[in-house]
């Protein structure tokens, strides 16, 4: 298959991308690059959504629609994402050789802006070498660095595509057919305070509490299909003072929704015994030894001059459903048949994370992830290889000409 990339081009608007800033809520300048870009290449149609009173950010989701003129293909879409996560603004890209990396102390941006970019040169080959292809919808999101909050803002009726592909992640030729759900946990604990050193048996150290409850857990990978993790901790005001409130932040994750809200289940009743279970200050304990947890909400056994008794609240959301494609399901099928079209072995995998495509097939468009040669995402070190994103481009171009 020829299929004539120009890939100075292609470096050149990758570089540009990355340089024009757009942190998560900030995404208008690659917005309007991409309206003017995709003016110029005489896209039907493009439209902007109206998810930004939603999402916060200062611009909504674009959609771009491309018509074709191979009628017996039906549309498909592409997706990315136009934010890129912090440190990720004033990026000066460096190229050596033909890897590009950041100068400084920002990640690159490739993630996702080496999926816009091969979607650019994309378009550009088709109406400069009038190749015939199917026709081809464009969903660049915001805010999916944040929550995929662009993507679950989508007015998905707006899309007329069967199934599509989301070009975000690592690696080069693999697919993403399924990725995991993700519950988010807030948990507020909260004990009883008192002046550490004057009379510290008054107090309950909501720290403790709180560790307590953990060192019962078992997190990181709790089986084949679920990992659970708690990232942000807060509380505490002097080191003389016993802490009474400590907030947890975490998440489960499973590909298994039955995993997933057991696993949840037993780090809420865990929370709960602990606080159940907890010895109170002398002169605190009830006559009737009623739980802890109920004490606190049974109006005032309590003393008035005794501040209640410590208590847990925990918070569950699900922050995005799982996803599971089959290798039978057009979607994959017509990736596979580009692959094979490009003499590639491609490789299909279940990824750990959750993205927009999460949030896709959750409307009922099938969408897998394509890998796009991003590197190191998230991080400073991020790198991409032209060679990787030349050869995105191929298989995109092998997708539409199908
Ligand atoms: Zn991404």
């Amino acid at each position: 298959m020829n299929i004539p990339i120009d890939q100075e081009r292609l470096a050149r608007t990758f570089v540009q991308l990355c340089e024009i800033d757009s942190p998560s809520r900030r995404e208008k300048g690659v917005s309007d690059y991409l309206i003017r870009t995709f003016h110029d290449l005489e896209a039907a149609s493009i439209e902007e959504d109206t998810s930004a009173e939603q999402t916060g950010s200062d611009c909504g989701n674009l959609i771009i629609s491309i018509p074709g003129n191979k009628p017996d293909l039906e549309t498909i879409f592409f997706a990315c994402h136009m934010d890129v996560v912090e440190p990720g603004c004033g990026v000066k890209v460096v190229r050596t050789g033909d890897i590009f990396t950041s100068r400084d102390d920002t990640v690159l941006g490739s993630d996702d802006k080496s999926g816009i970019a091969a979607l650019i040169e994309l378009i550009r080959i088709l109406r400069e070498n009038k190749i015939d292809h199917g026709p081809i919808e464009l969903l660049f999101t915001t805010c999916e660095e944040i929550g995929l909050l662009g993507a679950k803002a989508l007015d998905c009726t707006k899309m007329t595509a069967s199934f599509g592909y989301a070009l975000d992640s690592t690696g080069i030729d693999r697919i993403i057919t399924g990725a995991p759900a993700a519950n988010k946990l807030q948990i507020e604990v909260h004990g009883i305070a008192a002046h550490a050193g004057l009379h510290p048996e008054q107090g309950i150290s909501a720290l403790c509490l709180t560790a307590s409850a953990i060192a019962n857990l078992r997190l990181g990978r709790l089986d084949e299909e679920s990992t659970a993790n708690f990232g942000l901790i807060h509380g505490g005001v002097a080191t003389n003072i016993i802490p009474d409130h400590i907030t947890l932040e975490g998440e489960v994750r499973s590909h298994s929704l039955q995993k997933l809200a057991a696993h949840t289940e037993k780090i809420k009743r865990t929370f709960q015994q602990v606080i159940e279970c907890w010895p109170l200050p002398p002169g605190k304990r009830d006559e009737d030894e009623t739980p802890a947890q109920e004490r606190a909400t049974l109006g005032n056994p309590i003393p008035a001059a005794l501040t209640p008794a410590p208590s847990v609240e925990i918070n569950v959301q699900l922050e995005y459903p799982a996803m599971r494609l089959e290798l039978s399901d057009p979607v994959l099928a017509r990736v596979n048949q580009a692959g094979l079209n490009l003499g590639r072995n491609l490789e299909f995998q279940i990824a750990g994370g959750g993205s927009d495509a999460n949030i896709l097939n959750s409307f009922g468009l099938p969408t897998a992830i394509i890998a796009t040669g991003m590197d190191k995402v998230h991080t400073t070190d991020e790198c991409l290889d032209l060679k990787d994103l030349i050869r995105l481009t191929e298989l995109l171009f092998a997708i539409v000409v199908a």
